[in-house]
């Protein structure tokens, strides 16, 4: 890394970090003011987050057929990806038996709450079964439109691997005019992301001037013991397996990876923070082809925070209600956790709507989220930090598997 790109990054984190806490100290300062917050700073934050989503769609489909085709042969990417899903899938099951043990453990400290009048309407329910069928798009411009990762991530890996399939003399044509289109809108990310410090602070500002220390308050116990897993999950698991499998120092890795935390925090969507996640990470020395691949697939389908939220929160909602859950209950929930974080869509909340899914499986009171709804967003917050961080990590392994057995230089 040249001094002058060590400079502008330190820079860029430092200046997010001084908007993240500027914005924490004005939010209480201004809790009075929360409406007018809400009504004439959040918009510019909204600005941000909408040039954001504008950038992340092209930034998945070009840069996850880019990856494809660089890494030119098909075993290449087949090995990547079922080694990445796999590594996805036992993290989170990981993070949700995390979730579960400390949510057991402080379970006396929840708060007796009300829980008759509770009213939470399920809004865009879907079953297991849909989100399977929903992964396949049927049509081209749908996804995009729509930014349905998932389905764009299909898309993208289909025409991928038709490249790769083609005639040399096309295929090194479609692969010239991928590598400028990827160009094109990086650098177009990279502008955006200059913004990042006034969107952070534009975001957070209305957020802590609305919830404040007061309603927090009531529901500390239970963010707390999520808070707790969340950094118990990224100081244990996610250490590990960055020492043990990437050979890279988890101190390295967190200070690599606190501009796209902290992005993360404050915008509470992995898919939002993808840009800055994929410059942090190759900053860390990931390989940009693995990069490319990997994170959009985590940001789509690997939320770590989500499954340890879903599990704390099942454990506090079922005992507002008085119910004890069975150890097989418990099973269920880490499986349908661990399912139900691949459905997840990585912007904010949509982790809560999901929460749905892992209640009823074990039949609690769908009604109970009413209790946490309040407050999803300092949840969301902290969640995402963590799905982020998780997607990292299997782009730091990648690279290095693939370094070892000497397939990237
Ligand atoms: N906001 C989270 C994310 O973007 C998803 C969730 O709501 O849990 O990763």
């Amino acid at each position: 890394m040249t001094e002058t790109k060590a400079t502008k990054k330190s820079n860029l984190t430092r200046n997010i970090f001084i908007a993240l806490i500027l914005a924490i100290v004005l939010g209480l300062l201004f809790q009075s003011q929360s409406e007018f917050l809400g009504t004439y700073i959040k918009p510019f934050g909204d600005i941000f987050l909408n040039l954001i989503k504008f950038i992340v769609t092209p930034i998945v489909f070009f840069s996850i057929i880019g990856g494809i085709v660089s890494m030119k042969d098909i075993k290449k990417v087949g090995e990547v990806g079922i080694f990445t899903i796999i590594y996805y899938f036992l993290t989170t099951a990981c993070a949700i038996v995390i979730g579960l043990i400390f949510a057991n453990v402080f379970k006396g400290f929840f708060p007796v709450i009300a829980t008759t009048d509770l009213e939470f309407e399920v809004q865009n329910q879907v079953s297991f079964m849909d989100t399977i069928v929903n992964i396949f798009p049927k049509n081209f411009l749908t996804p995009m439109v729509e930014a349905n990762m998932l389905q764009i991530i299909v898309a993208a890996i289909i025409v991928g691997f038709s490249i790769l399939l083609i005639v040399k003399e096309h295929q090194d044509k479609a692969i010239a005019g991928i590598e400028v289109l990827n160009s094109i809108f990086m650098k177009a990310m990279e502008l955006i992301i200059k913004l990042s410090p006034i969107g952070v602070f534009c975001l957070l500002v209305p957020v802590i001037a609305a919830n404040g220390p007061k309603i927090i308050g009531s529901l500390a116990s239970v963010l707390l013991v999520a808070y707790l897993a969340y950094i118990v999950h990224a100081g244990v698991v996610y250490s590990t397996t960055v020492k043990t499998m990437a050979h890279m120092s988890p101190a390295k890795f967190f200070k690599g990876m606190a501009p796209a935390m902290m992005f993360a925090f404050s915008s509470a969507s992995s898919v939002g923070t993808l840009p800055i996640n994929m410059k942090c990470c190759e900053e860390l020395g990931a390989d940009p082809d693995v990069t490319s691949f990997v994170l959009p697939l985590g940001a789509t389908i690997n939320m770590d925070g989500t499954a340890i939220y879903q599990g704390v929160c099942a454990i506090f909602i079922a005992s507002c209600y008085g119910i004890d859950l069975s150890l097989g209950q418990m099973m269920t929930i880490v499986l349908t956790a661990t399912l139900a974080s691949v459905g997840t869509a990585g912007v904010p909340g949509s982790g809560m709507i999901m929460l749905a899914m892992v209640l009823q499986s074990v039949g609690l009171p769908v009604e109970g989220i009413a209790l946490v709804a309040g407050i999803d967003r300092i949840f969301d917050m902290g969640r995402t930090t963590l799905n982020i961080t998780g997607d990292a990590t299997a782009s730091l392994i990648n690279t290095y598997r693939l370094r070892q057995k000497g397939k990237i230089a």
